[in-house]
């Protein structure tokens, strides 16, 4: 299977960043469509335990897909879920945009 590091960084580049550019208010064609997405991202993501997580963390607590603000801050703890079992720091996601649209301020 593929690296699982460098799989994952650029994986969340994408997922961090499709957010990020989400509309802010989608029509409901928009919200299914990113529903769908993501119920086939959780499918045949090519880390298959990484995969297997996500689904049980999904069931959980489904995607929010009703505005921008909503998904970045889904995807966000969905990103500190696994960080937290990899023992990785939590990130802030009041610094979503920042991080993945506007860049730092100066
Ligand atoms: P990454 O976690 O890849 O993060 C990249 C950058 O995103 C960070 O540098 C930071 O700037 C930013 N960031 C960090 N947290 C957040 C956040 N919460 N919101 C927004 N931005 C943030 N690896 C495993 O070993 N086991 C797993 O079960 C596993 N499951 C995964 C599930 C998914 C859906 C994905 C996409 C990846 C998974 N990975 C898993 C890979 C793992 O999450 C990391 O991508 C990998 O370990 C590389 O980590 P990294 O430290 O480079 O930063």
């Amino acid at each position: 299977p593929p690296d699982s590091e460098q799989l994952g960084r650029a994986t969340w580049t994408f997922l961090h960043t499709m957010a990020a550019y989400y509309p802010e208010k989608p029509s409901s064609e928009q919200q299914i469509s990113m529903r769908n997405l993501l119920s086939g991202f959780s499918q045949f993501y090519p880390c298959w335990y990484c995969a297997e997580h996500l689904r049980e963390e999904m069931n959980k607590i489904p995607p929010k897909v009703e505005s921008r603000r909503a998904l970045g801050k889904w995807l966000c703890d969905m990103h500190n879920i696994v960080n937290e079992r990899l023992d990785k720091p939590i990130f802030d996601c009041n610094k979503i945009n920042e991080r993945w649209k506007d860049g730092p301020k100066d």
